[in-house]
């Protein structure tokens, strides 16, 4: 599945209405502005479950799920975005797509087992035979010895259009076998070959039955053509949870508790050959859920070694989802740029050197998902560290979790208590009742965040005031980091005096950041005179503010000694003098 166009989502969101897409789940009923109705999350006898048309949000007050119409799709059928995205087109007729999808008895999958065999037979033979020189050339060229192509079973497929076609119905298979197969495709004229004039790497299930091809193509041979050719799904080849190389490398993987994961069938080869045998391969996909629940049942150490590119984009997709299985311990190799495994392979010592430094994954998620902030602009510092507590959140230990908030607190300089109070807010968000989630927290900041959410809501109700105020007010002061990053996220609306398109700008924030927001729009406001009550609150929160700051630079000065104890003086004294005045304001 491709990237959907943005024009594309935007569309599919207006045109499927909150209340309609709700109601095919959960009874609505009308309730002043809003629709209630039973939560669909949770288990309750009284609805606390509002829909609020106006805005496209929904909200639940008892557990705190919250949303716009994706994130509801995405919660009850349990898929991920795209896939949200496609059911809700389907749903109102917008641009459908199938996908093909076979099922067969199991003698037809018999079947389809013994003609993947007699083709993997009939290629090794012609790459041992005369007609294989030029591959066997090519192969030795690139140090692969005798028995590591044996071992692997490696061939070459002729050139022509239809040998093998042609060679296997003899041997009594029909067009339709070799089409399921992956062996033969159907053109205009008939049937032909999928593979022609290629080194074929036969893969192998784990019980050691070929199931599938991939082809590479010699070096200097047809330029329109693409590199590397794999079959395509087959009733016995599903892509998802295969790995080249993994049939071999089994008993080894098993005996050292640990395994390579690299990116090339060639990079195996090398790699075995080398002595590694601990080494597998996607096949030509990114790595996978599925991938790791094969390789952790069999080792509880993975070492993923891509180069910098395709491990930072494995990273962003999957990190969090691999580090929350928790059954292995996963690493990140960075190979050093423009090398490969099979080249590192002929210098085995600077292979054991790069492979004995793996990075813990979780170590490898947050750089990769902060590297892309300023940590020099303050908000963007805030969005950097959410999203590097949304990596901390994900781990299953507590004690890994401690080590990382003394890691970060360091580099944000924020303190570990307030990253762990914001860890652990995130965590039970959507899992807990309000009430018992401000009880958790320490009674200071419990109400700190309460006053927080109460300045955030008047100015997502009150454009006018919003406006007015937003210039007293600084994304800084607010402790609660989910109000922070809504705040940053709404605050060109706030200057403008617009009203923001909040389901647009849903899909820009973090979980817990979506539940409060959703929240809030649903929540009213109560106070006679909006206006003074903003003011209080105001006043509160830069108090609340300057009061942390002064307590931060009073523990900088403990720490420190020397040479800056003048400039740190005079900032508190500055600051004191601030929070002194705005004490007499009110
Ligand atoms: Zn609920």
């Amino acid at each position: 599945m491709g990237i959907i166009r943005e024009s594309d989502i935007n569309e599919i969101r207006e045109r499927n209405d909150l209340v309609e897409v709700v109601s095919d789940y959960v009874k609505l009923k009308k309730a002043g502005r809003s629709f209630r109705g039973l939560c669909p999350f949770h288990k309750e006898k009284t609805p606390s479950f509002f829909v609020d048309p106006l805005k496209q949000l929904y909200h639940c007050f008892g557990c705190g799920e919250g949303g716009n119409v994706f994130t509801f799709v995405m919660k009850m059928e349990r898929v991920e975005f795209p896939e949200a995205v496609k059911l809700l087109a389907e749903r109102v007729g917008y641009e459908i797509k199938y996908e093909k999808g076979e099922s067969r008895d199991k003698s037809f999958r018999e079947r389809l087992f013994s003609a993947c065999e007699e083709a993997a037979k009939f290629y090794e033979n012609y790459l041992w035979g005369s007609e294989g020189e030029k591959a066997r050339e090519y192969l030795e060229r690139r140090g692969f010895s005798k028995e590591i192509l044996k071992e692997f079973r490696l061939g070459f497929s002729p050139s022509q259009w239809s040998t093998i076609t042609n060679y296997l119905y003899k041997k009594g298979f029909t067009s339709e076998e070799l089409a399921s197969a992956g062996i033969s495709i159907q053109g205009e004229k008939g049937f032909y070959d999928r593979f022609r004039g290629r080194i074929i790497f036969p893969i192998f299930d784990l019980k050691g039955r070929v199931v599938a091809f991939g082809g590479r193509i010699l070096e200097g041979e047809d330029k329109d053509e693409p590199k590397y050719l794999n079959s395509s799904e087959t009733p016995i080849f599903k892509k998802g949870s295969l790995l080249y190389g993994l049939y071999q490398a089994k008993r080894e993987i098993v005996s050292e508790d640990e395994v390579i994961v690299v990116e090339g069938y060639t990079d195996v080869l090398a790699l075995h050959q080398g002595g590694i045998k601990n080494s597998v391969a996607t096949l030509g996909t990114a790595f996978t859920i599925e991938h790791f629940h094969a390789l952790s049942r069999i080792s509880s150490k993975v070492l993923l070694a891509f180069d910098a590119d395709t491990a930072g984009k494995t990273a962003a997709q999957r990190g969090i989802e691999l580090l929350s299985e928790g059954r292995s311990e996963i690493y990140v190799i960075r190979l050093p740029s423009g090398k490969d495994p099979a080249d590192l392979a002929r210098e085995k010592e600077e292979l054991l050197k790069v492979f004995s430094q793996p990075e813990p994954l979780a170590q490898f998620c947050i750089e990769e998902k902060i590297k892309g902030y300023s940590l020099e602009n303050r908000v963007e510092r805030v969005k950097a560290l959410q999203e590097a507590l949304s990596v901390v959140r994900s781990l299953p230990s507590y004690l890994a979790q401690e080590e990382y908030i003394r890691l970060l607190s360091e580099r944000f300089n924020f303190s570990e208590e307030a990253l762990r109070l914001e860890l652990k807010r995130g965590k039970r968000y959507n899992k807990q009742k309000l009430e018992e989630r401000v009880e958790e927290l320490e009674p200071q900041i419990a109400a700190e965040y309460k006053r927080e959410e109460e300045l955030l809501k008047i100015f997502l109700k009150e454009a006018d005031l919003a406006k007015k105020f937003v210039k007293d007010v600084q994304d800084e002061y607010f402790q609660s980091l989910a109000v922070r990053e809504i705040f940053s996220c709404l605050s060109p609306y706030f200057e403008s005096g617009k009203e923001p398109n909040l389901a647009e700008e849903m899909d820009k924030l973090s979980e817990e950041s979506k539940s409060l927001l959703s929240r809030l729009m649903l929540e009213e406001v109560n106070a006679d005179n909006k206006k003074v009550y903003l003011n209080e609150i105001l006043v509160k929160i830069k108090e609340y503010f300057l009061k942390e700051e002064i307590t931060k630079l009073k523990k900088k000065l403990s720490e420190n000694s020397s040479t800056v104890n003048d400039e740190i003086f005079e900032e508190i004294y500055r600051l004191e003098v601030l929070r002194r005045s705005l004490m007499q304001e009110v």
